[in-house]
């Protein structure tokens, strides 16, 4: 009985340890990162681009206490993703970021009241000592953020919708360091150390494009901002996935160190920090309310079982907290009742030492 109460004490101050360390995590990757190059110039924008100084600009932090439920939030629908190798794609390193050109087939059909088609994809990253995403979950930033940037079909064309408010839709989507090498990422990094200086560009062949997104579109964030780089008009409508995606060691390592600005030194912290919201409201297609779940990075076939089993802020964690909670409460139960026997124990065997010692001393007595 004795064991199982310590193993009890043992799994309650583990679980509580854990719950610690998380918060230690979220913390370091939550701070403000030191100054890098491009930040003095980031400053500037908005003499150059007015709407750099906006009252809807983008990224945001995404402050999941306040985001609100929309059951209207469809899942996210893609079509025409999936590339033949022989369709060739140009992969470019524009001193910013590593830009891969989407042919026009490929479109988003679901999830938005209106259609969008895709134009490019891209990158922002940290550095090898942090990371960085645009936006931010709770004031945690994730190491690596994907961009892919559509314009709505009732336009001709990128540049005509990139000034209508209904012109943009960006899908944004976090990458964590994982165990395995991702094969979709792979299609973009295996060719980055060809194109290592600014306006350098490579053809690489097609692969299925939506492998780069998470594998569930249904949980996202949504809200209506702005392009993370001048001129920052704020025509986008922003979808940012709740589901994280994996690179290994080699692969994050070789994103961060193998590309060079237009100073020639290495391209990195190619992000820009969160932006006021101003009122702006934020929509979630899913219940983030009751309590504030970490974000669980996932990978995206059945072969990841291990580490994807699911995304964050599902029942399945509502449920688990309620156990957890339910064990917490009886595990302190447990103790409560040990402690209460103990000390009635205890009483006892006072009374009982204070009955010896009486009986002893009248049996003295009546000696
Ligand atoms: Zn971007």
């Amino acid at each position: 009985m004795s064991r199982a109460a310590l193993r009890l004490s043992l799994l309650l101050l583990a679980a509580l340890g854990h719950a610690s360390a998380g918060t230690e995590h979220d913390q370091e990757h939550g701070g403000e990162d030191p100054p890098h190059s491009q930040e003095k110039d980031r400053d500037q924008w908005g003499v150059d681009y007015p709407d750099c100084a906006g009252t809807a600009q983008s990224p945001i932090n995404i402050d999941t206490t306040k985001t609100i439920f929309s059951p209207q939030l469809r899942p996210i629908q893609l079509s025409g993703y999936s590339l033949p190798a022989n369709e060739k794609l140009k992969l470019r390193n524009n001193g910013h970021t590593v830009l891969l050109e989407l042919p026009e087939s490929l479109a988003i059909t679901g999830g938005y009241a209106q259609q969008y088609r895709a134009m490019q994809l891209h990158l922002h990253w940290g550095s090898p000592s942090g990371p960085g995403s645009e936006h931010t979950v709770n004031g945690r930033r994730f190491a690596v953020e994907i961009h892919v940037v559509h314009y709505n079909t009732k336009y001709d064309s990128f540049k005509e919708a990139m000034v209508h408010s209904d012109g943009l839709a960006v899908l944004g989507a976090f990458l964590e360091v994982g165990p395995r090498e991702n094969p979709y990422y792979q299609e973009i990094i295996q060719h980055l150390y060809k194109i290592q200086r600014e306006g350098e560009a490579v053809l690489v062949p097609g692969f299925n494009i939506a492998g780069l997104l998470p594998a569930n579109l249904k949980f996202y964030f949504h809200y209506n901002g702005s392009l993370t780089t001048p001129p920052c008009y704020q025509t986008v409508k922003w979808t940012v996935f709740n589901q994280t995606m994996l690179l290994s060691r080699d692969q994050m390592s070789t994103l961060v160190k193998t590309l060079k600005n237009d100073d020639n030194k290495p391209l990195q912290n190619n992000y820009r920090l969160a932006q006021d919201l101003h009122g702006r409201r934020v929509l979630a297609s899913f219940q983030t309310t009751f309590f504030l779940a970490k974000h669980v990075p996932s990978g995206r076939d059945g072969s990841d079982a291990e580490d994807n089993s699911s995304s964050s802020f599902h029942a399945g964690d509502v449920l688990a907290v309620l156990f957890g909670l339910l064990f917490a409460i009886t595990a302190l139960s447990f103790l409560v009742y040990i402690y209460k026997h103990r000390s009635r124990n205890a009483r006892l065997d006072l009374l009982t030492k204070s009955k010896v010692i009486y009986t002893a001393a009248t049996a003295e007595n009546t000696a």
